[in-house]
């Protein structure tokens, strides 16, 4: 008998699964390409207001429109081989937003119909601690989730500070959640010691009250926190990840 328990994910749909970029711009006829969209208010650069964006999203269709990536099938069936999917998205202020996501899921096969494997709303952080693990493409959301004391994994896209990684999406997301999977946690309240220098420094702003690990430098379990790939140590609370290299002092 298989007693395997899948564990849940958390995934984001606009920017992961439904190309919201591309639907904006193709219904604008903006002067640039996804690929161009190199940051959160790209459209600002070229003189477009976030209220001229918004409008055209608000006629109580728009978001059941946009297209699926073409990645989005293959993502969700790769993740559903080891996890139980929860779609976590944020509506607009357009009151329909909200149905249209839910439809939007269904009509593409990406999620059963009536089965509420969703949770729609711009709080995602507020699930840091279940021991899910949130996909986003969202700097903010993956840094709040992190902070919150969760596990988030940024989906690679040009406008994010994963956009070196955009033509290795599928890969990067296993990979990180592979490595997740693998982590051994040290026991609570034992102090660990770096191994060697950590400096690979990523750029989603985690510059409050954490440092680089240098090789030789010890600190306790409940104040810190390595996540996989980053390897910044974290003040938050306690588990390390084996990637960064790290031991029990004796
Ligand atoms: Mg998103």
């Amino acid at each position: 008998m298989d007693t395997k328990i899948m564990k849940t994910l958390l995934l984001d749909v606009d920017g992961v699964l439904a190309n919201f970029i591309g639907g904006i711009i193709q219904t604008h006829g903006w002067p640039f390409t996804h690929k161009e969209f190199n940051c959160w208010d790209y459209h600002r650069t070229h003189g477009y207001t976030d209220e001229e964006m918004w409008e055209p999203t608000k006629d109580g269709k728009w978001w059941l429109g946009l297209d699926p990536y073409d990645h989005a099938a293959d993502l969700l069936a790769k993740l559903r081989e080891t996890h139980n999917i929860i779609f976590c998205t944020a509506p607009n202020s357009d009151a329909t937003c909200a149905s249209q996501k839910i439809q939007w899921l269904e009509k593409h096969g990406f999620m059963e119909p009536g089965s509420g494997d969703y949770q729609i709303g711009k709080h995602k952080h507020l699930n840091a601690m279940s021991g899910c693990v949130l996909i986003d493409d969202s700097d903010e959301n993956v840094w709040r989730y992190r902070h919150a004391g969760g596990r988030a994994i940024l989906f690679p896209q040009p406008w994010n500070d994963n956009r070196g990684l955009v033509d290795c999406q599928l890969t990067h997301v296993v990979s990180e959640l592979e490595a997740y999977e693998s982590g051994q946690p040290f026991p609570s309240k034992s102090r660990v010691v770096c191994k060697r220098d950590s400096a690979e420094i990523d750029t989603l702003g985690w510059s409050h009250g954490m440092s680089v690990c240098r090789a030789g430098d010890e600190y306790q379990i409940e104040s810190c926190v390595l996540t996989p790939g980053s390897k910044w140590a974290v003040m938050i609370t306690g588990e390390l990840h084996p990637a960064c290299d790290f031991e029990a002092k004796a």
